[in-house]
């Protein structure tokens, strides 16, 4: 099992996650809790969209939505079982 984190300061919904990722994992929704609103704005500015990983659980760990991410918004980490 893997742990895909977006860090929404850095989304800057460019969407190259979700045409690098193989099994569809992300989506484009609007961010949930975040109360920064120099980051709110900032999300605003780019659409109101960031990376979702709506399907964490289809994640295969390849690796392909970090290194394709122009900001290194993506952090993929293995969950312990
Ligand atoms: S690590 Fe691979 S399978 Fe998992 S979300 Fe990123 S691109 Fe998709």
């Amino acid at each position: 099992m893997f742990r895909v984190q977006v860090d929404p300061a850095r989304c800057e919904n460019k969407r190259d996650c979700l045409e690098a990722c193989p099994a569809n994992v992300l989506e484009m929704a609007r961010p949930q809790g975040v109360r920064n609103p120099l980051i709110q704005l900032k999300v605003r500015f780019h659409g109101g969209l960031v990376a979702v990983p709506v399907r964490e659980a289809d994640c295969v760990g390849c690796n392909k939505c970090m290194e394709a991410c122009p900001k290194g918004a993506i952090k993929v980490t293995v969950l312990e079982s």
